[in-house]
């Protein structure tokens, strides 16, 4: 079961310009069923834990700073295949390199600033959905 979900956040840019129903449309009709989700905002302590992979890397204050500003959506989405299935449909972190049609080619503003998350590894989405929902809040 695990192995047909992964986890995204629609982040705060997204929210903020409107587009949580517009990017979940897109979700749902590319074929996954949302198993768990709310809205929430991070605060700085879970955005450093949430991206301690990349806290080495010149850009992660500035990714604290953005991910920590507003509320995101959190949720869980299922499919076969949701881990890479889903990294297709959200495309390239940088939008000016994604493909037409995906998400972040119609709603990214920026390398940083990109819309969406997707987990990356069937394990990472296991920890990530941990992150967000517990046991009972995913269906
Ligand atoms: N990011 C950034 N500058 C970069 C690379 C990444 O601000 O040069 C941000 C961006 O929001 C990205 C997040 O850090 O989505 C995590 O980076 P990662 O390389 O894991 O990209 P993703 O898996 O989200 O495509
Ligand atoms: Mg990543």
């Amino acid at each position: 079961m695990v192995t047909n979900r992964t986890f995204t956040m629609l982040k705060p840019d997204s929210v903020e310009k409107g587009h949580i129903g517009s990017i979940l449309e897109k979700i749902t009709a590319s074929g996954f069923r949302i198993v768990a989700m709310k809205i929430t905002q991070m605060t700085k302590a879970d955005a450093e834990a949430f991206y301690e992979i990349h806290k080495e890397r010149p850009f992660f204050g500035e990714l604290v700073e953005y991910m920590t500003r507003g509320p995101i959506v959190a949720a869980i989405l299922e499919k076969e295949n949701a881990v890479e299935d889903f990294r297709t449909l959200v495309g390239a972190t940088n939008p000016e390199e994604a493909a037409e049609g995906t998400i972040r080619k119609l709603y990214a503003a920026s390398i940083g600033e990109n819309a969406v998350h997707g987990s990356d590894s069937n394990d990472n989405a296991a920890i990530e959905c941990a992150f967000h929902f517990s046991g009972r809040e995913q269906f």
